[in-house]
């Protein structure tokens, strides 16, 4: 069912106040709280969308024929790939555009893909784009600004050119630092210095944001949405849809090797949808061994037939089939770790997210 021009108008309106309302009472609240509050909430309530829509967005970096390195794609692979998301009838879309749709202000195809690269490589320009424009396609560039110009990568007037071309360029901050192993006022600076050295080269805005190596916590994701960024990515496991954050977008990263049935898969798969996630989703821990739980609210998932990791490694998890409810004691490690959920049914259905352990 599709709600008419009226409704979607009246969500438009109301999602936002939705958020607002969401933060409690009037007086101020911390960063930190206002942070954890809007990740609670967009785990939990529909973002007020005008369809149910997914978009499958697509992470690479450099790309060279016959390419060896891990995060470099053989460009004769990217092409099989371009040409698997023309046949299956894809269409590619923008950051700005799943912005908009992610806050019910606009549509997206009913297939839809977006083909975002990381760290601006020149070859973005001289290899990937090329084989794109035969297909029509377009993509967004994420920049580290501080690298604009050095050897291999791309310079401010071929970023210009990309521009020109219709793509839209994104900040992957200044130095690429773990935001999340940084102090809150480096964070701030590396998210707003990225993004006005961006719009001091370029006509348009810099609205979207890659985290650097896909890592966040509530901080990080409340400094980047008042640094003025309207969406955010992280490489988070599983298709984006009408659920999704915006400032938590998840991207398949594309490495060497992937086959072509591996890519398919990504095309068809379904978001996994978990509510009440607690602790939520961007709160630290202080233990290596939390308690993990979740609702599982697709009703074609058996709650037990799940399977979970922690960066590759199983992890066991209790299924209460009555409540729907998934508990789980992952052994994590200092630092980041990525939980991740797998349902290998039909429609395959995956998510995972970043947590950041502080047991000091
Ligand atoms: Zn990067």
């Amino acid at each position: 069912m599709r709600p008419n021009g009226h409704i979607a108008a009246l969500l438009a309106v109301l999602f936002p106040l939705a958020l607002l309302a969401g933060c409690g009472d009037a007086t101020e609240p911390t960063a930190d709280e206002a942070g954890e509050a809007a990740l609670t909430e967009a785990e939990s309530v529909p973002a007020g969308p005008v369809s149910e829509r997914k978009v499958l967005v697509l992470c690479y970096h450099a790309m060279e024929p016959g390419a060896e390195a891990t995060y470099d794609i053989p460009t004769e692979d990217f092409s099989q790939q371009l040409a698997l998301i023309h046949e299956e009838g894809y269409e590619s879309v923008l950051p700005s555009r799943i912005a908009g749709y992610l806050r019910g202000q606009n549509d997206l195809p009913e297939k839809s893909v977006c083909i975002t690269f990381d760290d601006g490589p020149e070859s973005i320009l001289t290899r990937s784009k090329p084989l794109m424009d035969e297909y029509g396609f377009t993509g967004t560039a994420f920049l580290i600004t501080d690298a604009v110009g050095g050897e291999g990568k791309l310079t401010w007037d071929q970023v210009r050119e990309l521009e020109a071309a219709g793509w839209e360029i994104g900040s992957h901050t200044a130095c690429h630092e773990k935001p999340t192993g940084i102090d809150a006022a480096r964070c701030v600076e590396e998210l707003e210095g990225s993004k006005a050295a961006i719009e001091a080269e370029i006509e348009g805005e810099c609205l979207a944001l890659a985290y650097p190596y896909g890592l966040y916590d509530a901080s990080v994701v409340e400094h980047a949405r008042d640094a003025g960024y309207e969406i955010a990515f992280t490489i988070d496991r599983g298709p984006a849809d009408w659920t999704t954050d915006p400032m938590l977008v998840p991207r398949q990263m594309v490495v060497n090797g992937n086959s072509m049935n591996t890519f398919g898969r990504w095309l068809k798969q379904e978001k996994l949808h978990l509510e009440k996630i607690d602790p939520p989703v961007g709160e630290r821990v202080t233990t290596t061994e939390p308690t993990i739980t979740a609702v599982v609210a697709d009703e074609d998932v058996p709650v037990d037939g799940l399977e979970i990791s922690r960066d590759g490694n199983p992890v066991s998890y209790e299924a209460d089939e009555e409540n729907r409810t998934i508990t789980m004691t992952p052994e994590l490690r200092e630092g980041a770790n990525n939980l991740r959920l797998n349902y290998y049914g039909d429609p395959r259905r995956e998510v995972s997210w970043v947590i950041i352990a502080d047991p000091s």
